[in-house]
């Protein structure tokens, strides 16, 4: 098989660990001389994956009692009606730091009344809004916490007066996070913890039945919680996959350890991207993301877009076109991403440089 550096943005590389075992729980699953995506989901092999996976998420993210994880379908992008549905009475805040944070505010909008606290849209955002006031008479407020398509980044967890919900999508379980400072933390797996298909929502059970409208059975986060994640059948095979990665991240060393390779992974390409005068970050310094990378040409090599790519992608690199709405080149260096494929990249610019300056 050939050695790709795979910067995609989601789907994404997920480490080759977990590919691997699951391979092998495709073949025969915890001695059952089935595949796992054959057993039945009430099997008792199949629950002692549903409990050791919320025992893994409580462990590396040190979540506190009274918290629930759950496994569900639907993406990331039907929490933002869910989240809504189950929480909003009577207002909600939203800041808006890029498109996901934009339809997260829009599902809102569609179940009652929200105010947009700060929009980084006027110069599209490229950075966090800073100084904005959080109100205190909202049900709740919703941040995105990484900005998946223009690499901005909200790396410490916040103070609000009211309960804080967070799409932390692409950078869950890249750094400690103080849950207790969330009242719910969402996200699609298919950044950094698993492949597309599974959909983990950390909640406060006592932030739930507050709201007075009518919740869809499906919709209901207690429906999930009453029945560990299996009221209908859960997207196994996605779970198994999550499982397998976050034993990988558990032996790797944990959060702290995963934050301080990451951290150093993105150093190397912004130092990078600083030095190298052809190229130039589109995020604002302060708001940089570890994990997505955004860049362009500088004004003066704006033709050489492409000729890039194609040389990149002589060298076995992948996904590194950016987001379709905002162009040039974006490097998601999620967990299982090698610092080797970082500094492939560093050394691809670097020649590139040379070979056109
Ligand atoms: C990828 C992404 C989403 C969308 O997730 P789906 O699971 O595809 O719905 C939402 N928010 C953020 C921050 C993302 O990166």
């Amino acid at each position: 098989m050939k050695q790709i550096h795979n910067f995609n943005a989601g789907p994404c590389v997920l480490p080759k660990e977990a590919i691997n075992a699951t391979i092998e729980h495709l073949k025969d699953f915890a001695g059952t001389g089935m595949s796992v995506i054959e057993v039945s989901h009430r099997s008792k092999e199949w629950e002692a994956v549903m409990k050791e996976t919320e025992a893994l998420w409580k462990e590396l993210l040190q979540i506190p009692d009274g918290y629930r994880v759950l496994f569900l379908g639907g993406g990331a992008s039907l929490q933002f009606l869910m989240v809504a549905m189950n929480f909003l009475e009577k207002k909600a805040a939203y800041l808006e730091t890029g498109v996901w944070a934009k339809k997260a505010l829009k599902e809102a909008k569609g179940i009652g009344e929200v105010v947009c606290v700060a929009s980084s849209a006027d110069t599209v955002y490229n950075y966090i809004p800073k100084n904005y006031k959080i109100p205190t008479d909202v049900d709740y407020f919703h941040i995105t916490t990484n900005n998946t398509i223009y690499g901005t980044e909200i790396r410490k967890d916040i103070d609000s007066p009211v309960p804080l919900i967070a799409d932390m999508s692409s950078d869950i379980m890249s750094r400690p996070v103080d849950v207790s400072k969330y009242a719910m933390i969402y996200g699609g797996a298919q950044k950094n913890v698993g492949p597309a298909g599974v959909t983990f929502v950390i909640v406060k059970e006592d932030m739930l039945g507050k709201v007075t409208r009518y919740l869809p059975t499906m919709l209901n986060y207690k429906t999930h919680i009453e029945n560990d994640s299996m009221f209908n059948t859960p997207p196994v095979f996605s779970i198994m996959v999550m499982n397998e990665t976050l034993k990988w991240l558990k032996n790797l060393g944990g959060l702290e350890v995963m934050n301080k390779m990451n951290v150093e992974k993105a150093a190397l390409l912004y130092d990078e991207i600083d030095r190298n005068s052809m190229f130039v970050g589109t995020a604002e310094k302060d708001s940089r993301s570890i994990m997505n990378v955004c860049f362009v040409m500088s004004e003066q090599y704006k033709d050489k877009e492409a000729d890039f790519l194609a040389f990149a992608r002589e060298k076995n690199m992948v996904g590194l076109k950016g987001h379709r709405s905002v162009g040039g080149f974006r490097a998601s260096l999620y967990n299982a991403c090698p610092k080797e494929s970082v500094l492939a990249l560093v050394a691809c610019m670097q020649e590139f440089e040379k070979l056109n300056k």
